[in-house]
């Protein structure tokens, strides 16, 4: 990447403003990460253990193409493993459109793939149970990112590479002759500090609204329940084989083989209530807790189902059309946010965009990266201001 000298201020050090910093500093800008909580937090999106990295479900596969190569150089460089591959079944009727797409985009690039009838997921699998008429959609090459140390990863070899992290909450962004103010609360008791940067990149997850009002009619931020379920035998270990399984668009459960807490499998719902993020823990995520417990009585049969033995939740930002926005809101600002559940695996791609739009540099984001598909102005209609 060509050097630069721009002072550049990322404000929100989860996954997405982690990777936005790396390529910043990588083309040798002079990048401060600002982030709200002393880190490592578990308050926003990007904590846990583990997340899904599925090539079943992408319609485009440029970015994700980009990421996995830049993930797996994170892996090269740091000796730690961050990717662990168990494949991944998406379920549903052998007739089902949507998984047919899905299929049919694998074998467009290429890509290995395999339809599941019902004798097959219970030959291989004879520890599930689902309905006759069901088949999945396999994606032998699916696995899970080991979340915390991705993202442990992209901070560390931000400093490295002289990128600054400091903590304090931004509370106001304004526009000065000389770039744009940026205004940090460290603590109650400490004064407000702020300095002017040429650019803000803005990744605040679920509060960005709060940050950028004008787009909080479009962000809705959401708890969702993290559960894990003892799993007496082991059969549902990633080491014994057992695939990521996906049936969130059928029945909004997905789940990940037991791997980050042994004997301990995690099933998760992909929504909930609508919350604060700063008041999180005070959602009430019973109903949603009961539909994760029916799911595994119903088709984990094997598993304890008395109830989760951990509970964790976790943020989604949802956008109304469960898309990112990646896209600059004036001429200083960028910013990238409603990650509506699924933006870990592509944030080496969607941190390049943002780094390419602070440095203004747009034309080099690749054509595949469809950067039209995240721009605010499909919104226009909901009469959100760009700017
Ligand atoms: C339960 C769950 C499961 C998921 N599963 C998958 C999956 O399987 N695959 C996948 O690809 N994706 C998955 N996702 C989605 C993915 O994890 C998120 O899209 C991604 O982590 C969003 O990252 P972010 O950086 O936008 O937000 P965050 O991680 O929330 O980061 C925003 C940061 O900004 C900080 N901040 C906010 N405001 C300020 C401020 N004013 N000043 C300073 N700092 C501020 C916050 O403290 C926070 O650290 C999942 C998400 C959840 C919750």
């Amino acid at each position: 990447m060509p050097a630069t000298t721009a002072r550049i201020a990322v404000v929100g050090s989860g996954i997405i403003g982690s990777w936005t910093a790396l390529h910043l500093a990588e083309a040798s800008a002079q990048v401060t990460l600002f982030e709200q909580f002393p880190l490592p937090h578990t308050r926003g999106s990007s904590h846990g253990l583990s997340r899904a990295f599925r090539f079943l479900g992408e319609l485009e596969m440029d970015r994700l193409d980009y990421s996995q190569i830049r993930w797996q150089e994170l892996e090269q460089l740091t000796g730690e493993q961050m990717f662990v591959k168990t494949g991944l079944m998406n379920f549903g009727p052998a007739d089902d459109p949507t998984l047919a797409l899905y299929m049919s985009v694998l074998k467009r690039t290429g890509r290995s793939h395999k339809w599941l009838d019902s004798s097959e997921i219970a030959s291989r699998y004879p520890m599930t149970s689902y309905p006759q008429d069901w088949g999945a959609a396999w994606d032998p090459d699916g696995g899970m990112l080991i979340a915390h140390r991705c993202l442990n990863s992209v901070q560390k070899r931000f400093q490295e590479l002289r990128g600054h992290i400091e903590t304090g909450r931004v509370t106001s962004l304004d526009s000065v002759e000389a770039g744009i103010r940026v205004e940090v609360h460290a603590s109650a008791s400490d004064p407000v500090d702020a300095a002017v940067y040429d650019q803000v990149v803005i990744c605040a997850g679920p509060w960005t609204g709060k940050l950028v009002p004008q787009l909080a009619p479009l962000l809705q931020s959401v708890a969702t329940p993290v559960t894990y379920w003892h799993d007496p035998s082991g059969v549902y270990s990633a080491s014994s084989g057992f695939p990521i399984i996906f049936n969130s668009r059928l029945t909004g459960i997905y789940g990940l083989p037991s791997y980050e807490y042994p004997n301990l499998v995690k099933i998760l719902y992909h929504g909930g209530p609508e919350t604060d993020p700063d008041l999180r823990d005070r959602a009430s995520l019973t109903s949603h807790i009961e539909k994760v417990q029916h799911y595994v009585t119903e088709h984990l049969p094997l598993l304890e189902n008395a109830g989760p033995a951990i509970l964790e939740t976790c943020m989604y930002t949802m956008t109304p059309d469960s898309m990112p926005i990646i896209d600059r809101l004036d001429d200083k600002v960028v910013v990238g946010c409603g990650f509506s559940g699924s933006g870990f695996k592509h944030a080496p791609a969607t941190g390049w965009m943002l780094a390419m739009m602070a440095l203004q540099r747009e034309q080099e984001i690749p054509v595949g990266f469809r950067a039209d598909r995240y721009e605010l102005h499909r919104f226009q209609a909901t009469s959100v201001p760009n700017g």
